[in-house]
């Protein structure tokens, strides 16, 4: 077993929060409701994970599944041209270090995984080896597809299906796994509770670390560490601002 790595997100306050950074070898979930941050944490971390450890990455490259067509090459060269010193940077060296793939549906999206642990080992010897996997978002198209009575059961053990294949993944290569989540929008059959992120313990349990994001005023937005094994809970406050993550 390899040493775990930390990714930093650009918040000192949400990497202490974090111990350290977005850890490898787990799954770190980031849930919260619409516009709380969730997507910009992605962005931001599929830029980090190619900085040298020193300045906070791994070194590395990044498969996304992108679920919701959310994934904007624009931000993305709007938070290289954010690094610090970063003006003669070129976003094009970053973009294609990010492998996005877009999953049409939820058994797509399982049979991306798929692909991925294949690009993965071709990338293992390379100078960019795959060390982040993110699903924004994880959810969504269960919550969409699994509806009404009697599916539940099914839609659970297919995202149960789903986030082991990921955990394989981070530690088949040393990769930190960062999936989002929408909290329920509606009492659902088995979780009434509306601050519930959706896939309700599965998704949980698997789960190493669970940070429910809400908004707070302007540009603020508020981390809570939920439920952690090894960590004290706790709360960050960071900043989504036009350069990316910032304290
Ligand atoms: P959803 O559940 O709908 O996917 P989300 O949690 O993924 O929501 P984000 O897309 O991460 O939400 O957050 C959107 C918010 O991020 C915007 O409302 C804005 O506050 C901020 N934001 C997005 N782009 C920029 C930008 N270029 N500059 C500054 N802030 C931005
Ligand atoms: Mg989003």
């Amino acid at each position: 077993r390899k040493a775990v790595g930390k990714l930093r997100t650009n918040s000192s306050s949400l990497d202490e929060l974090l111990g350290g950074g977005v850890e490898t070898q787990s799954i770190t979930e980031f849930y919260g409701e619409f516009g709380s941050g969730k997507t910009q944490v992605a962005h931001q971390l599929a830029v980090n994970v190619q900085l040298p450890p020193e300045e906070g990455g791994l070194n590395g490259s990044v498969i996304m599944i992108d679920t919701e067509n959310t994934f904007r090459p624009e931000r993305i060269a709007q938070m290289v041209k954010g690094i610090k010193g970063g003006e003669d940077l070129d976003p094009e060296d970053f973009l294609k270090n990010i492998h996005v793939a877009r999953a049409y549906n939820s058994n797509h999206q399982i049979l991306l995984v798929e692909s991925a642990l294949e690009l993965a080992e071709k990338m293992r010897d390379s100078d960019k080896p795959v060390r982040l996997m993110i699903v924004d978002s994880l959810t969504a198209h269960f919550r969409s597809e699994y509806v009404g009575r009697g599916t539940l059961a099914d839609r659970q053990q297919k995202l149960n299906k789903h986030m082991h294949d990921l955990m394989r993944f981070g530690d088949l290569n040393n990769a930190a796994i960062v999936v989002t989540n929408q909290v329920q929008a509606k009492p659902d059959a088995f979780f009434g509770d509306p601050t519930r992120p959706v896939g309700g313990h599965i998704v949980g349990h698997t789960a190493t670390f669970r940070l429910y994001l809400r908004k707070s005023k302007g540009e603020k937005r508020i981390a809570r560490l939920v439920d952690s094994p090894n960590l004290p809970e706790g709360e960050a406050i960071f900043s989504v601002t036009t350069d990316g993550l910032r304290d």
